[in-house]
C-alpha cells in the first residue's frame, strides 16, 4: 500500500521531494533536538494523486486519522477537545519554496464549544475568541472560497464602531460578535455552515491546501521560477503554539546572517503578542530582532544558539520562523534562506574562508544571474537630491519608473513598454503579477521579512519596504512623500534598494562597484573581493573557454579586460554601417564589373584597418571573423519610402530624381519576401563576385601588417549560413586562394583556420560531410533556433511568445535559453558527427545562448570547446562555465 503520511521522526532534509521543504526541514530540526512542536506531514505523493484524479486517494483519510491519533497521544489532548483542545496548523510546503503562494489554515480544532475550553485553559477569553475568529476567516477563504474582502470589511466596520486603530483594541465580546458575523457571512455566501467537527475541518483543510497548488498566483510564481507544475505540495499538520498569548509571547523571523548584505550575525524581525502570519504580512510593524534581547533574554539566547546550530548543520545561511509561547521558544520552520546577489557572493566567500564549505561548494552557491545583477548600474550619489522617502533596503539595485498603485495597472503599463514602480501600503501574494511587471516595489509598511521583501529578493527585484514616512492612498492612486510632495500615478520616481531611499524623478546612473572592479581591478568592498574569488575559482575549474562577440577594438578591449580569451564572432556587416553604407550601396548597384571593383577597392582599406585594430587588441588570442552575412537589401534604402518620393514628384508634375529611380529598380530587383531565408551568408559570397575576395584580402593584409609589427595575429575565417558542404568548399577555395596570393605578394605566409557556422538544420544533419572542409564549427544558435522551430526571430517574441509562455509550451523563450530537446539535439549530432570526421575539429557557440547560464551548462555537457557572448556577459559566462564543471 502507498504511504501518504510521515511523522517528523521518520523524515529528514533529504526528503524534500516527498515531504516538501518545510516538512523535511521540520523533521531535520526535530532530529537535531531543537524545540519543534510535534506533528506529521502528508506527502506530495498524496497531493499529486489528488490533483491528477480529482479525487482523494483511497486510504488517505484513514492515514490522516491514524497520525492524528498518534499526535493526540503525544500531546495528551484530543483535537478540538471541549475542555482543553488540541489545535493544529495545516500548512503547505512544496519541494521548492513558494513564499505565500499557497494556503495555510491555523487553529483547526476550534468550534463553539472548544473555544470556551481554550478560553479557560489559556486564561484569556480574548485570545480564544481571536483564535476562533482567525480560523473561521481563514477557513472561509481557503476552504470555502469566499472573497477575503468580505471578512476585511466586517472587521473594518467593527473597528470603526469601536474607534479601534488596530485589532488589538478589540475585546473578547467584540471578537465573539465577529465570529458570529463571519459564520453568517459564510452561510450566506457558501450556502453551508462553517463545520463544527474538528475532524472535518482538518480533512477539508488538507484538501484545500492541495488545491492551492493550482491557484493562479502559484502557477505564475512557478512559471517565473521555472518550478515544474507537476510536483505538488506536501501538507504539514502540527500542534499550534501561540505567539498571541500576551506580552511574554510573540512571533518572529530570523536569518542567521543579513540576507541583504551577507553580514554575519542574527538578523530579523520580531512582533510581540502576535502569530507568525502577522509578521510576514506586515500587518503591524515588527521591531528589529535585537530588541528581543531586552524583552526576553533567555529566548533570545536560545534562538541565537539554535541559529548557530542550524547554520553549522546546513553550512549555509538559514532563515527561521519562530514563536515564543509564554516564554517558551518554538522553532516553526527553517530553510536555506533566499538572499540577494551581494549576500550570495559575500556568504559563499566567508564560508569558504571559515572552512565550512569547499571552494567548489562556494562557487556552486553563486550564480551568473546574480553576477549580472551586480554589474547593473547604480544611482549617481552626486545627483540624487532630497529623498522622497526612507525605508528598509530590502532588495538592492537601482530602478526608475512611473509610480503605479495596483498590479493590474503595473501589468498594463509594462505590457505597453513603460517602466513602472509598484507602490503599495503592503503587498500580498495577489500582487505577484504586478511585482513581476514592475522594476521595483515600494511599500509603506512591513520589515525586511515582509512579503514584499521576501518575494522581491527572490526575484532579484529592487525593493524598499516599510517607508513609514510616506502615506500611500491606493484608492486615490497617489502617495505623499515625507516633505508633503504628492506623487500621482504616472509620476517617475527612482528607487534605491541598496540604501532604502526613494527620489522624485529619474536619477542618473553610474557604474556599480562590481563593474568598476571588472573594468579596472579596483577592490572597493568585500562583495567585490568575493566576486573576484568566485571568478578566480571558476577560471581554475572550467573547461569551456570564453570568447566574446565583438566588432570594434573598443568592445574587444572591454571583453579582454573582462577575461575573454578571444573573439568568437566578429560580425563584419556591423562594420559596413554608418557612412560606409554608401560604399556598400555603390557596390550593390554597380552595373559593370569595373564599377563593382572600384566600390570594393574603396572598402578594402577600411576593412583592413578594422581587422588590424581587432587583431592588435586581441594579440595572441583567436579572432574569428565572419564573412558578410545579412541580406544585402538591408543596406539599401527603404523601398516604400523611395516609391513614395518618386510618386510625389510625379504627382507634382516634376521629373523624379534619376538616382532615386535607379535605386528603386535595384531595390525591387533585390526584394525578398523572406529575407532571413534569402540571399545572405555564404550564398551572398557565392553570387556577388569579388566580395569574399575583398574581405579575405583585408583580413590577410591585416595579419601581415600585425606580423610585421611584431604581433601574434590569430585570425580565423568563418563562413556563415552554410547548408551544404559544396557551398563551403567553393567559399573555402576562394579563401585559400586569396590567403596564398597575399602570402606570395608580401612574403609573409598567412595561415588562418577556415571554419563555418552551423546555423541550419541541414548543416547539423550533414556535419560529418561539412567537417571535411571546416577546421572549426561555431553554432549560430540564433538562426539554428529560428530555422529549427520555424520561428521568425525578429517577430515571434512580440507576436505570440507571451501566450506560449502562459500556456506552458515552453518555460523560457528558446531564443534566450537553448531548447535542449530540439535545437540541442542538432548541436549534439553535429558535434559528434563533425568530430568523428575530423577529430581535431574545434567547436564553439556564438549565438545569444553563449551568454545564458542554463545553456552554458548544456554546452559544457555537450563538450564544446568554447562559448562566445557579448562582452558584458563574459564574466557571467566564466562563472557559469566554472559552475558547469563542478
Ligand atoms: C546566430 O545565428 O546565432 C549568429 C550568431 O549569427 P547572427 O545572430 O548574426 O545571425
Ligand atoms: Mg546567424
Amino acid at each position: 500500500m502507498v504511504r501518504y503520511a510521515y511523522d517528523f521522526r521518520s523524515g529528514s532534509r533529504d526528503m524534500a521531494g516527498l515531504l516538501g521543504g518545510k516538512g523535511a526541514n521540520l523533521a531535520e530540526m526535530s532530529r537535531l533536538g531543537l524545540p519543534v512542536p510535534p506533528g506529521f506531514i502528508v506527502s506530495t505523493e498524496a497531493c499529486r494523486a489528488f490533483l491528477t484524479t480529482g479525487e482523494e486517494p483511497a486510504g488517505l483519510s484513514a492515514e490522516i486519522s491514524r497520525y492524528l491519533s498518534a499526535l493526540e497521544t503525544t500531546t495528551g489532548r484530543l483535537l478540538g477537545q471541549p475542555d482543553d483542545p488540541l489545535l493544529v496548523s495545516v500548512r503547505s510546503g512544496a519541494r521548492f519554496s513558494m513564499p505565500g503562494m499557497m494556503e495555510t489554515v491555523l487553529d483547526i480544532g476550534l468550534n463553539d464549544e472548544s473555544v470556551l475550553g481554550l478560553a479557560k485553559v489559556s486564561g484569556s477569553e480574548r485570545f480564544a475568541w481571536d483564535s476562533y475568529r482567525r480560523l473561521v476567516q481563514m477557513y472561509g477563504i481557503t476552504v470555502m472560497g469566499i472573497d477575503p474582502a468580505l471578512f476585511d470589511e466586517a472587521m473594518a466596520l467593527l473597528k470603526e464602531a469601536r474607534h479601534a486603530s488596530d485589532d488589538l483594541r478589540l475585546d473578547a465580546g467584540d471578537l465573539a460578535w465577529l465570529v458570529e458575523t463571519y459564520k453568517r457571512l459564510i452561510r450566506d455566501e457558501a450556502g453551508r455552515d462553517f463545520p463544527q467537527s474538528p475532524a472535518e475541518q482538518l480533512h477539508e483543510a488538507v484538501l484545500a491546501v492541495f488545491r492551492s497548488w493550482n491557484a493562479e498566483r502559484a502557477r505564475l510564481y512557478r512559471r517565473r521560477e521555472h518550478i515544474p507544475d507537476d510536483l505538488g505540495t506536501a501538507v504539514t499538520v502540527q500542534r499550534m503554539v501561540f505567539g498571541n498569548l500576551g506580552p511574554d509571547s510573540g512571533s518572529g523571523v530570523a536569518f542567521t546572517r543579513d540576507p541583504a548584505t551577507g553580514r554575519p550575525g542574527l538578523y530579523g524581525d520580531y512582533l510581540p503578542n502576535a502569530q507568525g502570519e502577522d509578521v510576514v504580512s506586515g500587518i503591524r510593524d515588527a521591531v528589529p530582532l535585537a530588541e528581543l534581547e531586552h524583552l526576553d533574554p533567555v529566548s533570545y539566547r536560545r534562538l541565537r544558539d539554535h541559529a548557530q546550530t542550524l547554520e553549522r548543520h546546513y553550512r549555509d545561511l538559514c532563515d527561521i520562523e519562530f514563536t515564543i509561547e509564554r516564554g517558551t521558544l518554538w522553532m516553526l520552520q527553517t530553510r536555506v534562506g533566499k538572499r540577494t546577489a551581494e549576500a550570495a557572493f559575500a556568504i559563499a566567500a566567508e564560508l569558504v574562508e571559515e572552512g565550512l564549505i569547499s571552494a567548489d561548494e562556494g562557487l556552486a552557491r553563486v550564480s551568473g544571474d546574480g553576477l549580472a545583477r551586480l554589474m547593473f548600474p547604480r544611482f549617481d550619489s552626486a545627483a540624487t537630491g532630497e529623498p522622497l522617502a526612507h525605508g528598509v533596503p530590502a532588495s538592492p539595485g537601482a530602478a526608475v519608473g512611473a509610480a503605479v498603485f495596483d498590479s493590474a495597472e503595473a501589468v498594463r503599463r509594462a505590457a505597453a513598454g513603460e517602466k513602472v514602480v509598484l507602490v503599495r501600503e503592503e503587498t500580498t501574494p495577489d500582487d505577484l503579477s504586478g511585482m513581476v511587471a514592475a522594476q521595483a516595489v515600494l511599500t509603506g509598511r512591513g520589515g525586511k521579512t515582509s512579503h514584499a521583501a521576501v518575494v522581491a529578493r527572490g526575484m532579484g527585484k529592487v525593493c524598499v519596504c516599510g517607508a513609514q514616512d510616506i502615506a500611500v492612498d491606493g484608492e486615490a492612486r497617489r502617495f505623499t512623500g515625507r516633505d508633503g510632495t504628492v506623487i500621482e500615478e504616472g509620476t517617475v520616481i527612482s528607487v534605491d534598494g541598496s540604501a532604502g531611499v526613494v527620489y522624485l524623478g529619474p536619477v542618473p546612473l553610474v557604474a556599480s562597484a562590481t563593474m568598476r572592479y571588472l573594468e579596472s581591478g579596483e577592490q572597493a568592498d568585500s562583495v567585490v573581493c568575493a566576486v573576484g574569488r568566485a571568478l578566480d575559482h571558476a577560471d581554475s575549474v572550467r573547461r569551456l573557454e570564453v570568447r566574446a562577440n565583438a566588432d570594434t577594438p573598443e568592445d574587444a578591449a572591454r571583453a579582454r579586460r573582462f577575461g575573454a580569451q578571444g573573439i568568437g564572432l566578429c560580425r563584419t556587416e556591423h562594420m559596413f554601417l554608418g557612412e560606409r553604407r554608401k560604399l556598400v550601396e555603390d557596390m550593390i548597384l554597380a552595373r559593370t564589373e569595373t564599377g563593382r571593383d572600384r566600390a570594393l577597392a574603396a572598402l578594402l582599406p577600411l576593412q583592413r584597418k578594422d581587422f588590424t585594430g581587432l587583431l592588435q587588441t586581441m594579440d595572441g588570442l583567436p579572432v574569428t571573423i565572419r564573412l558578410l552575412d545579412p541580406p544585402l537589401h538591408e543596406f539599401l534604402p527603404d523601398r516604400t519610402a523611395l516609391a513614395v518620393r518618386i510618386a510625389a514628384a510625379e504627382a507634382a508634375g516634376e521629373q523624379p530624381d534619376a538616382h532615386d529611380v535607379e535605386l528603386l529598380k535595384a531595390v525591387n530587383r533585390m526584394h525578398e519576401e523572406n529575407p532571413m531565408l534569402g540571399l545572405r551568408g555564404v550564398r551572398l559570397g557565392l553570387v556577388v563576385p569579388g566580395l569574399v575576395t575583398m574581405q579575405v584580402r583585408a583580413i590577410a593584409e591585416a595579419v601581415v601588417e600585425r606580423t610585421r609589427a611584431g604581433g601574434s595575429p590569430r585570425a580565423e575565417i568563418m563562413v556563415p549560413l552554410v547548408g551544404a558542404v559544396e557551398e563551403l568548399r567553393l567559399a573555402r577555395e576562394e579563401v585559400m586562394r586569396v590567403l596564398a596570393e597575399v602570402g606570395e605578394e608580401t612574403g609573409v605566409p598567412v595561415r588562418c583556420p577556415v571554419g563555418t557556422m552551423i546555423e541550419l538544420p541541414r548543416a547539423a544533419l550533414t556535419a560529418g560531410r561539412i567537417a571535411e572542409e571546416a577546421e572549426f564549427f561555431s553554432f549560430g544558435t540564433n538562426d539554428l533556433t529560428q530555422t529549427t522551430w520555424g520561428f521568425s526571430r525578429d517577430d515571434v517574441e512580440a507576436a505570440f511568445f507571451s501566450a506560449y509562455l502562459d500556456k506552458g509550451v515552453f518555460a523560457a523563450s528558446p531564443f534566450e535559453t537553448l531548447d535542449r530537446e530540439g535545437v540541442g539535439r542538432l548541436v549534439r549530432i553535429a558535434v559528434e558527427e563533425g568530430r568523428a570526421a575530423r577529430p581535431d575539429l574545434e567547436t564553439g557557440v556564438c549565438g545569444e545562448h553563449g551568454g545564458d547560464p542554463e545553456s552554458i551548462h548544456f554546452f559544457h555537457a555537450t563538450n564544446l570547446d568554447y562559448v562566445s557572448c557579448s562582452p558584458f556577459r563574459v564574466p557571467v559566462a566564466r562563472l557559469e562555465s566554472g559552475r558547469a564543471a563542478l
